[in-house]
C-alpha cells in the first residue's frame, strides 16, 4: 500500500541486464513474439462492459469462492473495519464521537471498498440487512463531508492545515478515487443517490481547487483518474473527465509537485501505525534514496506519462495509474498514451512479471525493481497489485480486442490473485510468495488492510470481465459456466456457458434467442491452448481467428451450441535464463493454472525433489480435496542431502537420486492446509 510494511531499507538487487525475450506463448498463437504493438480500435468499436446483473455465474471453481465471499468475507472485513477504527473516524470527523484516529492514514478508502464490494453483492442478491448496514455507513460518511465538499478523516482529524498540500504522503485523492467507485457501485446497484451526492460534492471541489489556473496537484497514490472517469461515464460531466486528463498530464512535472510540496513542509512528526513518524522523513525514504536527487519514480512521477516506457515504483500505484490512462484513452483515443500503455505493458508482461501474473518483487518500494528481478521466496507479489494486473488489462482488451490482454488477465486472476484469500474466506496474503521454507501463512487482518478489502470488492464484480458486447456481436472472454443476457441489436440474446473450467478442457455455449438473429460471437482462443477445437451445431468448425479470438459469425438460432475443446496439457515452463534465481528450474502449467509443490503431497522432503524434463505427469482430477481440484501426478527423484552433512562446498560427484512420486497442485489453493514448504519453480537438475 504505501511501504508502511516494508521492513527494512534494502538495497535492491537490481539485475541491470538486458533482453527482449517474451514471457508466454506469442509464438504458439502465430504472433511474431517480437511485436509488443496493439492497434487500438476505433471509438465505435471498441468493447463495451454489460451490466454486472446481466451476467450469472454458476460454477465451480468461482461460486464457491463468490459465495464465502458474499457470506463471509464481507462480514468479516466490517468487523475489522469497525474494530480497527476505521468507521469509528467517520463520527469523530463529524464530532460525534470522541476517541483517537483508527487504522492507517487512508483508512476511509478501505470503507469506501467495503461499501463498493456490498453494492456489487446488493446487486445480484438483494438483501434488506445488508442495505440498511451500507446505508447507515453513508449517513456517517455524510456527516463527516465538510461543508466545501472536502472530505478526508485523517486530513480533517490530524493535519488539517496541511489539505492537500503533502499529496505524496496524504492519501485524500486515493480516498477520493474509491470513494467515487463505492458511489457509482452503490447507485448502480440501489438507484440510490446517497452517497453519489457526497462523491459529488467532493468531485466538485477536487474540481474548483485542482486544474490550469488552480492549485497544481497530482495523486501520490493514483486511482482518482479511473474513478473520475467512472464519474464521469455515469453522470457524462465532462468536468471530470478534464480533471483525469489533467491529473494524468501532469505527472512528471521538473521539478515535481512533490518536491515542491516537501520544501513548503516543516518537520513534524505525526503518529502512523503506532509509530511516530516524520512527514518529512516519508518523503526521504521513498524520494531521497539517494540524498542528492529527488528521485519520485516511486510514485511514478519521474518522466511525464506520455513519455514513460518502463515500469518503475510502487506496483499497486502503477496498475491503477495505467488503468486511469486507458479509460483516458477509451474515451479519447489519445494516442500519445496509448503508445506509452504498449511500452508499459510490454515492460511489466515480458520483463518483470512472476508466472502466476503478480507483479512488484520488492518489499522497499513494494514495488517493481528491474527487468528479471523476480525472486521467489522474497516475492512481494501484493494482492492489490494482482487485482491491479486485471483491472489494467481488462481495460487494455476493451480497447483492442486483443486475447493476449485477456490471458494476462486470466493469469493474474487464476493464480496470483486467488491464491490472495484462502478458502474459507478469512484470511489474506498481503505478501504472496511463490517459494516458502514452511513459515508464511494468511492472516485475517494487517495493520494496512487494503488487501482484504480489496477482495472484498473484487470478487464480487467477477462478472463484469467475463464478457463484453461490440456492435457486431458478443465476446467470450472467460471460461465461467453461468449465463449473460444481452441486447443486441435491441433483441434480446443470451448465452449459456457449461463446463468444468479451469478443471476441465471442454468448455459448451448455448445461444438462445427469440427469433433467428445474426451477429458475430468472438470467442477467446487461450495462448495456453494449442490446437482449440470447435464444434458447432454437432459440426467440427474452422473459424477465422483475429487477435486470439474466433470470430463464428452467422444467423443464429435458438438452442445452437458450440462445444469448444481447450486442450489441457501439462506444459512445463521455463524462465528467461536471467531469471537468475529459475536457472535450471521448471514450473507446470495446467490450462490457465500455475502450479506448486506443497510438503503435504509429498513422500520426500521438497528441497530434495528433483522433476526431470522427460518426467511422465498427468493430471488427476480429485472432487474430496480442497473443494475439487486437478492435481498434476508424476514420477520424480529424490535427491537426499545425507552426504552434505558439515558440507559447504566439494567437487562435483552425481547425485545420489531415487525415484519418488510427486503431486503438484494448483498454487491459487497453496497454504490451505497449516504450515509447509511450498515450491512453484521446481528443479529440473541436480
Ligand atoms: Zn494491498
Amino acid at each position: 500500500m504505501l511501504g508502511a510494511n516494508a521492513k527494512s531499507l534494502l538495497t535492491v538487487t537490481a539485475l541491470f541486464l538486458l533482453s527482449t525475450a517474451p514471457f508466454g506463448d506469442k509464438a504458439a498463437r502465430g504472433q511474431d513474439p517480437a511485436n509488443v504493438k496493439s492497434a487500438l480500435l476505433p471509438a465505435g468499436s471498441r468493447l463495451r462492459e454489460l451490466p454486472l446483473t446481466a451476467v450469472q455465474i454458476r460454477d465451480t471453481f468461482w461460486s464457491p469462492r463468490l459465495e464465502v465471499n458474499r457470506t463471509r468475507t464481507l462480514d468479516h472485513v466490517y468487523k475489522e473495519l469497525e474494530a480497527t477504527g476505521c468507521i469509528r473516524n467517520f463520527d469523530i470527523a463529524a464530532g460525534k464521537a470522541q476517541a483517537k484516529f483508527g487504522g492507517p492514514w487512508w483508512a476511509d478508502s478501505d470503507v469506501y471498498k467495503w461499501i463498493e464490494g456490498a453494492s456489487y453483492i446488493l446487486a445480484q442478491h438483494p438483501n434488506a440487512q445488508l442495505e440498511s448496514r451500507v446505508d447507515e455507513l453513508i449517513a456517517k460518511i455524510a456527516a463527516a463531508q465538510q461543508k466545501d465538499g472536502y472530505l478526508d478523516t485523517y486530513v480533517q482529524l490530524n493535519l488539517p492545515d496541511l489539505k492537500w498540500k503533502s499529496l505524496a504522503f496524504n492519501h485524500e485523492m486515493f480516498c477520493a478515487g474509491s470513494l467515487f467507485e463505492a458511489a457509482v457501485a452503490h447507485n448502480q446497484a440501489t438507484g440510490k443517490r446517497s452517497l453519489l451526492e457526497v462523491a459529488l460534492r467532493l468531485a466538485d471541489h477536487l474540481d474548483s481547487t485542482f486544474g490550469p489556473g488552480k492549485q497544481a496537484g497530482i495523486p501520490g497514490h493514483e486511482e482518482v483518474e479511473l474513478a473520475l472517469v467512472r464519474l464521469y461515464r455515469l453522470t457524462q460531466e465532462k468536468r471530470f473527465l478534464q480533471l483525469a486528463q489533467y491529473f494524468i498530464d501532469s505527472r512528471g512535472q521538473k521539478p515535481s509537485i512533490f518536491e515542491r510540496q516537501y520544501e513548503q513542509l516543516a518537520e513534524r512528526k505525526v503518529e502512523l501505525l503506532g509509530h511516530p513518524m516524520g512527514i518529512k522523513d516519508f518523503y526521504r525514504r521513498f524520494f531521497l534514496v539517494d540524498p542528492a536527487k529527488f528521485d519520485t519514480s516511486y510514485s511514478q512521477d519521474q518522466l511525464p506519462v506520455r513519455q514513460q516506457r518502463v515500469a518503475v515504483g510502487h506496483a499497486v500505484r502503477a496498475m491503477y495509474l495505467y488503468s486511469g490512462m486507458a479509460d483516458l484513452v477509451y474515451e479519447t483515443g489519445d494516442q500519445g498514451l496509448w503508445e506509452a500503455l504498449q511500452s508499459l505493458h510490454d515492460s511489466v508482461t515480458n520483463h518483470r512479471m512472476y508466472v502466476t501474473g503478480g507483479i512488484g518483487p520488492s518489499e522497499r518500494n513494494e514495488g517493481f525493481t528491474a527487468d528479471y528481478d523476480l525472486p521467489n521466496e522474497d516475492a512481494y507479489q501484493e494482492t492489490c497489485a494482482s487485482a491491479g494486473m486485471v483491472l489494467w488489462n481488462y481495460r487494455m482488451l476493451k480497447l483492442t480486442g486483443e486475447a493476449r490482454y485477456a490471458d494476462a488477465m486470466e493469469l493474474s486472476l487464476y493464480n496470483a490473485l486467488a491464491a490472495g484469500v484462502s478458502l474459507t474466506g478469512d484470511t489474506f496474503c498481503y505478501v504472496t510468495p511463490l517459494a516458502s521454507r514452511g513459515d508464511f501463512k494468511r492472516d485475517p487482518w494487517f495493520g494496512v488492510p487494503c488487501c482484504p478489502t480489496t477482495v472484498a470488492r473484487f470478487l464480487p464484480a467477477l462478472g463484469r470481465y467475463i464478457y463484453s458486447e461490440s456492435p457486431d456481436g458478443l465476446w467470450v472472454n472467460l471460461f465461467i459456466a453461468g449465463q449473460v443476457k444481452a441486447n443486441l441489436a435491441g433483441k434480446k440474446v443470451t448465452l449459456r456457458q457449461s463446463g468444468n473450467y479451469p478443471w476441465d478442457e471442454k468448455v459448451k455455449l448455448m445461444v438462445e434467442v427469440e427469433a433467428p438473429q445474426e451477429f458475430v460471437l468472438h470467442v477467446r482462443v487461450p495462448g495456453w491452448a494449442a490446437a482449440p477445437d470447435f464444434v458447432v451445431n454437432g459440426e467440427r468448425f474452422s473459424p477465422r481467428v483475429v487477435n486470439g479470438y474466433a470470430e463464428i459469425s452467422r444467423s443464429w438460432s435458438n438452442g445452437d451450441t458450440i462445444d469448444l475443446t481447450l486442450p489441457m496439457n501439462i506444459q512445463r515452463l521455463e524462465a528467461n535464463p536471467q531469471v537468475v534465481y529459475n536457472r535450471s528450474k521448471t514450473a507446470l502449467r495446467r490450462g490457465p493454472l500455475i502450479y506448486c509443490l506443497e510438503q503435504v503431497d509429498q513422500e520426500a522432503p521438497l528441497e530434495q525433489i528433483v522433476l526431470p524434463l522427460d518426467a511422465h505427469l498427468e493430471g488427476q482430477y480429485t472432487p474430496g480435496l480442497l473443494g475439487g481440484i486437478t492435481l498434476i501426478k508424476g514420477q520424480g527423484l529424490s535427491c537426499p542431502l545425507d552426504d552434505w552433512k558439515n558440507v559447504l562446498y566439494r567437487t562435483v560427484r552425481p547425485a545420489n537420486a531415487k525415484p519418488v512420486p510427486v503431486t503438484a497442485v494448483p498454487y491459487c489453493i497453496w497454504g490451505n492446509r497449516g504450515l509447509g514448504k511450498m515450491a512453484v519453480w521446481i528443479d529440473a537438475t541436480r
